[in-house]
């Protein structure tokens, strides 16, 4: 593996750290104190400087008016932007839309990508994604009361879903529904292209999370399907495939979030280093003399690195061998980084003390929204049964002396 960054990388990764410091974290105060619909405008001013800057959209394909980067160079993008919580979605990179644009360009028909697809990657309209149920285990997704039933030309589709995320204000929704119950259970299920506007797409809320229901892209939707009729040219690929497109939509995507991830970490480090050397504890004593803040402040170095570099393997293991060759590790980032992420953002809370738990600084955002994380894209214990399994079927045959 080759660790070198591009001088054309080196260029770009300067000019986004720039562009963060700069423009983004001057408007963290708006964000942290829920001022969503007036700082969603200014957002859309510095996006109009992100095109102008030529890095729009950085993982989408050049043809699409993405900056077309290889998965390796988008990562160290997504740590980059990982740094703020307005990052992804200034750069026109952000989930859910990044997945959907990733399978409406592989699967999608030239219809879909005219209708759909080239306006979601010009940051015109936003989409969600809309998989998890109320009712149902969302770690066993093959569990799904959603249905969609064929009726003349259309599709029927009744169902409740919630964690639609960014469903507020999104154009459309990719729809996981069942449309052949009698199927082997992978295969019962298809995703669906339901504009928002259809009647019978009702967003019952967005939901509060960790105190917060959000606004616009930056919310949960509760999403109730009742009989919301759509064209069958409507389908996402083939039907009963729904499961297939959607292992596609994970693999990369898990980089992205890793690497956002680890933007996060280096974040939450630097504050925790910058106010261990700043803060008197005692007459001529700061707390970066106390050596159990230095211990913090070691082990999470050394974590983020170890989870930096499994991160960048998994994306150099994807672009060699492809997202099925790379499976375990996949898993295995997904899992390990997430918790890494919260012992060092607990960590940096932890030596800010009291403004830790305030909205003064970012860390406390961080903590209370990434905790998700080892939720969503697959519950961590789901993950490590992953990985277990693998690598015991590696030791069926093999004798060990
Ligand atoms: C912030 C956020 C954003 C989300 N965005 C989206 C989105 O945009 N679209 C979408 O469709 N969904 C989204 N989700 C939903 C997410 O994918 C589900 O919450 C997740 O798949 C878990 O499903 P569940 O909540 O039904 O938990 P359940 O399936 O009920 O699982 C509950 C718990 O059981 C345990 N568990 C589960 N399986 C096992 C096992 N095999 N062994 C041991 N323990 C186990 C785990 O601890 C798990 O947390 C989002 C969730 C969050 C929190």
């Amino acid at each position: 593996m080759d660790f070198t960054i591009s001088e054309k990388m080196q260029t770009i990764l300067g000019m986004i750290d720039e562009f963060v410091v700069k423009e983004l974290i001057p408007l963290e105060k708006d964000f942290l104190a829920d001022r969503l619909k007036e700082l969603l405008p200014v957002l859309e001013e510095k996006r109009a400087m992100v095109r102008q800057m030529e890095l729009w959209a950085p993982l989408h394909p050049a043809e699409l008016g993405g900056m077309g980067l290889t998965l390796m160079e988008s990562a160290l993008v997504f740590e980059a932007l990982g740094r703020t919580p307005l990052g992804l979605y200034t750069f026109g990179c952000m989930a859910p839309d990044a997945g959907n644009i990733e399978i409406l360009h592989k699967f999608g028909t030239p219809e879909q990508a005219k209708e759909f697809l080239v306006p979601l990657v010009a940051g015109k309209i936003r989409s969600c994604f809309s998989m998890t149920e109320v009712d149902m285990p969302g770690s066993n997704p093959v569990m799904m009361e959603t249905t969609a039933v064929k009726d003349g030309d259309d599709y029927v589709i009744n169902g409740h879903k919630w964690y639609t995320s960014s469903a507020d204000g999104a154009a459309f929704a990719i729809v996981m529904a069942v449309t052949d119950p009698d199927a082997p259970p992978h295969r019962q299920a298809s995703m669906i292209i339901v504009p928002a506007d259809t009647p019978g797409f009702n967003l019952a809320r967005n939901i509060p999370v960790m105190g917060h229901e959000g606004h616009g892209y930056f919310s949960h939707g509760e999403i109730l399907y009742q009989n919301c009729r759509v064209p069958q040219k409507n389908l996402l690929g083939q039907e009963g495939h729904g499961f297939v497109i959607a292992q596609e939509r994970l693999g990369p995507g898990r980089i992205h979030h890793c690497m956002r991830w680890i933007g996060i970490c280096n974040r939450s480090f630097d504050l925790m280093c910058a106010r261990a050397r700043d803060r008197i504890i005692a007459p001529n004593r700061k707390l970066a003399d106390r050596q159990l803040v230095q211990a913090m402040i070691a082990e999470s170095a050394a974590e983020i690195q170890a989870a930096r570099l499994m991160v960048l393997h998994a994306a150099w293991k994807i672009q060699e061998s492809g997202t099925k060759e790379a499976r375990k590790e996949i898993s295995m980032i997904k899992f390990t980084v997430a918790n890494t992420m919260q012992r060092v953002v607990d960590r940096a809370l932890q030596v800010h003390g009291g403004l830790g738990m305030t909205d003064d600084t970012i860390i406390a955002h961080f903590f209370r929204h990434e905790r998700a994380s080892r939720i969503y894209d697959g519950v961590d214990e789901v993950h490590k049964v992953s990985v277990a399994r693998q690598i015991l079927k590696t030791y069926e045959n093999k004798t060990i002396k």
